[in-house]
């Protein structure tokens, strides 16, 4: 079994023994490796809760804050019976790079509790949520760490997150900065951000538009797999259909839909909410192909959107993409990203593909602390440049050094941290 944690630090120390020959000072770079190796703080507690049957049940509850020397940690918090202590130090060592891979002001953070929320009413589900924020109360602010939504948290636990956040506040006298800029991720009535919900996919496509213009790819010529039709690959499908690129899969866990001639997301998106699932639902030309199809089609870009390691050595061989978008975490194993490089399939890695959603996060806190908010447009305007910033950035290193994709944007991102670590003097 992957030792998550592991494998992060397995990345750093090859990321670092190639960015070492561009340092004067090799001492304080090695310093600054070695702190990145663990995170600088992780919390772990007990959390008790009442259920509706008038017992009561514990859960483990961790907070990793990875490196603050960029700004504040930033990560989100997982509801998942798998969570373990190397999962979120691994998380959170991820977002570190993945905010500087955008150059937001954030380092990298990440929580999570052992739990399957689907076994909890919404009563028990708020009680575990407002215990977690007391678990965190002492340890996060708005210039310290701001969490977020990841797996099985929503707009909701966030919300009732940031009330108790605000009620401790009160309690200890303390309220005095604004604790809504804590969490992000809020529901839109609860000082959440406009253009939000789509920005992961969003971001995804001007990500798309970057290589385009690199490749010299035209989008009525380029052709799209998208795996997973959820938040995500939606509004991806969406945003490259509306700038005239071919989408001609999608799918959900059930099936996928394959039609060689195109697809409109919308319509794709009305006809599976009238019978629930792909499986289920009738279309006129597109025929139904499994998952695993899917990902073997013979398209332009592949865009796996759904689940973790669903790329791996037994079928990546079998990839006809000549491009992957990495939208979900951690589509690819590392042994299918080897095959990929001899394959001279491009992989865009998920920190910079998927980083529209905690780049737009960033921006909600913003408007949070001025109490300014945003248009939609507004939101989109200030979005496009960071990415474009991003892929710049990253292609640059793949340019110049010869580098996979994803080890050019950790080239980046490491550089970025390095950088911001030694200039304060923190090593
Ligand atoms: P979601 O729950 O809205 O959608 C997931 C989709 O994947 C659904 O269509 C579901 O049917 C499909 N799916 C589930 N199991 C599948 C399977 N076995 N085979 C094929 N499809 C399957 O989730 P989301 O928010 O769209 O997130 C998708 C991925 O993107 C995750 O890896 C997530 O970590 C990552 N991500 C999401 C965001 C965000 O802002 N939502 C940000 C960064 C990364």
């Amino acid at each position: 079994m992957n030792d998550p944690h592991l494998q992060a630090i397995q990345q750093l120390k090859q990321v670092a023994r190639l960015l070492k020959p561009q340092y004067e000072e090799p001492d304080r770079f090695d310093a600054a490796i070695e702190q990145l190796t663990e995170p600088d703080l992780l919390l772990s507690g007990e959390l008790e809760i009442k259920l509706d049957n008038g017992k009561t049940k514990t859960y483990t509850a961790y907070r990793s804050q990875h490196n603050n020397a960029r700004g504040p940690y930033k990560g989100g918090i997982r509801f998942h019976q798998d969570v373990s202590e190397s999962e979120v130090k691994a998380l959170s060592t991820w977002m570190t790079w993945k905010c500087a891979v955008t150059g937001i002001p954030y380092g990298g953070g990440k929580g999570g509790v052992i739990v399957n929320p689907r076994e909890l009413s919404d009563a028990e589900l708020q009680r575990l949520s407002r215990a977690y924020a007391r678990f965190l109360a002492d340890d996060v602010g708005p210039w310290r760490d701001v969490p977020a939504p990841d797996v099985n948290t929503t707009p909701q636990i966030m919300a009732w997150m940031v009330n108790e956040y605000e009620q401790i506040m009160v309690e200890n006298g303390t309220l005095l900065e604004n604790p809504r800029a804590t969490f992000t991720g809020k529901p839109l009535e609860y000082g959440g951000s406009e253009g939000r919900t789509e920005a992961t996919g969003l971001g995804g496509v001007m990500i798309l538009q970057e290589l385009a213009k690199a490749r010299s790819l035209e989008p009525k010529e380029t052709t799209i797999a998208i795996q997973g039709f959820g938040n995500v690959g939606y509004w991806f499908a969406k945003h490259s259909h509306d700038l005239g690129y071919k989408i001609v899969a999608v799918s959900d866990s059930s099936t996928a839909v394959y039609d060689p001639s195109g697809l409109d997301p919308v319509k794709v998106l009305e006809t599976k909410e009238k019978s629930g699932s792909f499986k289920k639902a009738e279309f006129k030309t597109a025929k139904k192909i499994t998952n695993e199809e899917l990902l073997e089609l013979d398209v332009s870009v592949l865009v796996p959107s759904a689940l973790e390691n669903v790329i791996h050595a037994k079928n990546a061989s079998r990839l006809k993409a000549k491009y992957v978008i990495e939208m979900a975490n951690g589509p690819t194993t590392p042994e299918a990203d080897a095959i990929l490089e001899k394959k001279g399939i491009l992989v865009i890695p998920d920190v910079l593909a998927n980083a529209g959603g905690v780049t737009v996060s960033y921006f909600e806190w913003v408007q949070n602390l001025h109490g300014y908010y945003w248009s939609r447009d507004e939101v989109v305007a200030k979005l496009e440049p960071l990415m474009e910033r991003a892929f710049a950035d990253m292609w640059r290193f793949h340019q110049t050094d010869k580098l996979a994709l994803r080890m050019s944007a950790y080239m980046s991102a490491v550089k970025k941290v390095v950088d911001a670590m030694m200039i304060s003097g923190v090593v």
